[in-house]
């Protein structure tokens, strides 16, 4: 039996605790006074833990092959019987997993329970500032204490929501012991342009098709709700590209968006629209566009692509005709910024994947520390793909110890 530290009582490090506290002491290290407050916002509150999905191309990693192995099925399914088996009942909603209560309380709860249930130590209030490595083992220390341990689970996430505890501390912390960290910005965040229309289509909600270009290179595609603010775009279409556009605007690329109001449309927007005032004649501008987009977006296009709403559409000039057409169907935004990691869910980048053993979560710089969770270079779209990796990455960590 090893004497065992868990810096971290988020997602990761409550599974990593429980986990090996069956064949191990295990003493878990929680800077604030409660463990699991992330937990508690996920989902808005209802706690999105699982996606049925669990697809590779969901996720970001500077190592597509040790995420592969991580997240690999029998994994899964190991990982989905404990959640099960510590009382997390599923609803299963669209794919994504919630807890039955809709209540993100109820997973942090049944987490706690079997923490306590294991009788491990839970110090609360003990801030990490170091881990040094000695010939017997570790010490981990904070400004006025010290624990000595045979093995470390470095658990203590990214930075983004930094007022729920994960401050970017324990990327130090893995620095500071030979780790690599490759660059993180924040990701699942609202995009910032700097347009004056901003503010009059501000409010629409609308579902169209996000195509993200990075240098002019086409890099992802997203189809869903996305929501027009009056400093640029957000809802989760727009999240799900987001780590790609915050990444490329801090490696001072050009970042722009192309959006498709129309999504459905699988022919061009010209011959459609032109099919439809032929089907449906004598109609203005704005009749044949009434039902298909909100008031303050149509108002927008029509006055960037300078048409008048009371305008035929058979009497436009080709040049209004084609200046519309892109308006709807390929509107371009250039993104100039981000909210930031207080706004983020996750952080895209961490520690370098490939310095860890995908089977253990052990570090492959220095033996007997696993690195787990958010602070690693991994990070999903929505739909429950970030819980999924923090309670996989901690389950295999506490079993590999
Ligand atoms: C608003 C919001 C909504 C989200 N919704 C979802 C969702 O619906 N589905 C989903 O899959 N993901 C969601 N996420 C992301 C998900 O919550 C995280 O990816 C996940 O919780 C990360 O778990 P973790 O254990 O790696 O880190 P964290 O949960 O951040 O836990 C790290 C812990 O370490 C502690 N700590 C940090 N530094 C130290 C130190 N030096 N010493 C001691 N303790 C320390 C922190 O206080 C914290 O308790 C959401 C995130 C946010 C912010």
């Amino acid at each position: 039996m090893s004497k065992v530290v868990v810096i971290g009582g988020g997602a990761s490090g409550l599974v990593a605790a429980i986990e090996a506290s069956n064949q191990h002491e295990v003493i878990l290290l929680e800077k604030n006074d409660k463990c699991g407050k992330k937990i508690l916002l996920t989902g808005n509150g209802k706690c999105n833990y699982w996606n049925h999905d669990m697809n590779i191309s969901n996720y970001n990693t500077d190592n597509i092959e040790a995420l592969n192995s991580i997240i690999s099925k029998n994994n899964q399914k190991e990982v989905l019987t404990f959640l099960e088996k510590i009382g997390i009942y599923p609803k299963i909603k669209n794919n994504y997993y919630y807890p039955y209560s809709n209540q993100a309380t109820s997973v942090r709860t049944l987490l706690l329970n079997e923490i306590e249930r294991k009788n491990i130590k839970v110090i609360y209030n003990f801030e990490v500032e170091r881990i040094i490595k000695n010939s017997t083992g570790f010490i981990v220390k904070s400004d006025c204490e010290e624990i000595a341990c045979d093995k470390v689970i470095l658990a203590a996430g990214s930075k983004a929501c930094p007022k729920t505890g994960s401050d970017g501390s324990g990327y130090d912390l893995a620095l500071s012991l030979g780790h690599t960290l490759n660059l993180v910005t924040p990701s699942l965040t609202p995009l910032k342009g700097e347009e004056t229309y901003f503010k009059e289509w501000s409010g629409v909600r609308c579902d169209s098709k996000l195509t993200l270009f990075i240098d002019n290179e086409k890099v992802s595609e997203e189809i869903g709700e996305i929501q027009l603010t009056d400093y640029g775009i957000s809802g989760i279409c727009t999240f799900n590209i987001s780590g790609l556009a915050t990444k490329g605007l801090e490696q001072k690329k050009r970042v722009t968006v192309h959006i498709q109001f129309l999504p459905f449309l699988t022919t061009s927007f010209y011959d459609w629209f032109t099919r439809r005032d032929e089907e449906i004649p004598n109609h203005t501008i704005e009749e044949l566009l009434e039902s298909l987009l909100p008031y303050k977006l149509m108002f927008v296009l029509l006055k960037k692509a300078n048409v008048n709403r009371e305008d035929e559409w058979k009497l436009l000039p080709e040049s209004k005709m084609r200046s519309l057409a892109s308006m709807v169907e390929a509107f371009e935004l250039e993104i100039t910024g981000y909210l930031s990691f207080d706004k983020a869910q996750v952080a895209t980048g961490g520690i370098s994947l490939s310095e860890i053993n995908p089977n253990t979560m052990e570090s492959l710089v220095i033996p007997n520390l696993y690195l787990v969770g958010e602070l690693l270079d991994v990070d999903g779209k929505c739909g429950g793909f970030n819980l999924a990796f923090a309670f996989i990455s901690g389950y295999l960590a506490g079993r590999g110890i």
